[in-house]
């Protein structure tokens, strides 16, 4: 028996939040591509604004432009080094912008079939069942720490380390994201966000905010609302993504 197609729907946010001078945050996606992306960009000046967007539009261009011989991942992982690439001859040729980079959290859909790809500790998060679920592992110092054992969820919350983030584009020449495989069900909602989100609100006030029935994109704006009413310490973004029948 054939199973009808999943089709996507998708809406994002992006906000400075309540402290920092800038928004070194960058989203992009193409519905019809099936390509989803959040960077949150580090360094001085405007270097992390430079990095961020840089692998968005890195991103974006090729995964809207494939000639189909290559798996919808492995042309994603192939994206994920060419902006890496790409931000590391950027800051190499800039004092200005030395050290720059960013982090990568990306959804990649093809009907059933979707793929979650990160660098660093930008995440991605799958909503089935009423019930939360973080896809990505940090690539971050404190996570590291809980894995072996030498802290846990609360100590890392409160860890002066909590910042450092052990994988990033663009700071050094070669880099691999980690690959989550995955498969759509009508009715999953995907959440990538930057740290600005999972930093200010936990995963259960999430899931609550993710049950509301209204539109997508009033949900992206509860979410940030939320995370900026906990402080808005840091850019704040969240991209949506639903599974329809
Ligand atoms: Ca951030």
């Amino acid at each position: 028996m054939a199973t009808a197609a999943v089709h996507y729907a998708a809406a994002a946010v992006t906000d400075r939040g309540r402290k920092r001078p800038s928004n070194e945050d960058a989203f992009g996606f193409s519905i019809e591509h099936g390509v989803y992306v959040v960077c949150d960009g580090m360094g001085g000046a405007a270097a992390g604004e430079i990095a961020s967007s840089l692998a968005v539009a890195e991103m974006m261009q090729p995964l809207t432009h494939r000639d189909g011989s290559n798996p919808l991942p492995a042309d994603a992982e192939q994206a994920v080094a060419a902006a890496n690439q790409a931000i590391f001859s950027r800051a190499q040729r800039s004092q200005k912008l030395s050290g720059m980079g960013t982090t990568l959290v990306a959804l990649l859909v093809e009907d059933r079939n979707a793929w979650m790809l990160n660098v660093g500790d930008s995440r991605g998060y799958r909503l089935r069942n009423s019930r939360l679920e973080q896809i990505t592992i940090d690539h971050s110092l404190v996570e590291e720490q809980i894995r072996l054992g030498q802290m846990n969820r609360l100590e890392a919350l409160r860890s002066p380390l909590k910042n450092v983030i052990t994988r990033a584009l663009g700071t050094q020449n070669l880099v691999a994201p980690d690959v989550f495989e995955l498969e759509a069900e009508p009715g999953d909602l995907f959440l990538l966000c930057s740290d600005g989100l999972t930093r200010e609100l936990s995963d259960s006030l999430i899931e609550s905010i993710l049950q509301l029935d209204v539109p997508l994109d009033d949900l992206c704006s509860r979410l940030v609302s939320a995370a900026n009413e906990a402080g808005g310490h840091d850019n704040i973004t969240c991209l949506l993504v639903r599974a329809g029948a």
